[in-house]
């Protein structure tokens, strides 16, 4: 539970069933580009088509946007790869080139347009810009866009919260083999990415690395990495 202004309380969980997709806008011109995972993108009017992105203000990303006034969003697939989810969600493009191994392209107003596990962009101008305190909100104009999967279904915060973690049922083992998993890993230690949050759980294995249920952490080979973030093994806390 949390307080609101008025002392009142409420119910944080609840949050939770606000539902988001997941997409990343970028923004930049030349040799400055960035972007990041956003998950508050939404169009606001279709006359003209317009979009409206909440962004932190400690962001590079809202940085060049304020810049440039100009900025793109790629939508993302279901199944997107967990490193680029990593390396857009939980780097800073201040310490790294986030699109020095992904495929992208430069739209007509010079900024970058990821089209990596994307499966439809905008180009945008921003119309306006609003301040939130902790983050700014513009709203955007479409100048260029494009269907790159018309079949492709978009990853959704609900998704990658459940099930590209890693908790959910779906990766878990059969039901005879989990009972069998269990008795073995009773005392089992679950460690924590310090960059990303990701928990890593002996009981669920790392389905994206094919580790299955029942491996300990010490039993992660060394060139191991977190499924989410990327970063190795020294990156985790025991829980
Ligand atoms: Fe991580």
């Amino acid at each position: 539970m949390a307080t609101n202004q008025n002392n009142k309380q409420i119910n944080v969980e609840a949050f939770f069933k606000i539902s988001y997709g997941l997409y990343v806008v970028s923004s930049g011109s030349g040799s400055k580009i960035n972007g990041y995972v956003s998950n508050a993108v939404f169009q606001v009017t279709s006359e003209p088509a317009q979009f409206a992105i909440c962004c932190n203000k400690n962001n590079f990303t809202a940085e060049l946007i304020k810049e440039s006034k100009l900025l793109s969003i790629s939508v993302l697939k279901k199944d997107t790869d967990s490193k680029l989810l990593g390396v857009f969600g939980y780097k800073s493009g201040r310490d790294i080139d986030k699109f020095e191994n992904v495929k992208y392209m430069t739209g007509v107003t010079g900024v970058p347009i990821l089209l990596e596990d994307t499966i439809a962009w905008f180009e945008c101008k921003v119309t306006q810009t609003i301040d939130f305190g902790t983050h700014l909100l513009f709203s955007a104009e479409i100048i260029e866009n494009n269907l790159i999967d018309s079949s492709g279904e978009p990853l959704t915060y609900a998704y990658y919260r459940d099930i590209k973690k890693g908790v959910s049922p779906k990766n878990a083992p059969t039901y005879i083999d989990k009972g069998h998993v269990q008795a073995a890993i009773s005392d089992a230690k679950k460690y924590k990415c310090q960059i990303c949050g990701y928990i890593y759980d002996p009981a669920a294995g790392d389905p994206e690395h094919n580790i299955s249920a029942g491996t300990d952490f010490a039993a992660l080979s060394d060139d191991w990495a977190c499924p989410v973030c990327g970063v190795d093994k020294s990156n985790f806390e025991i829980l």
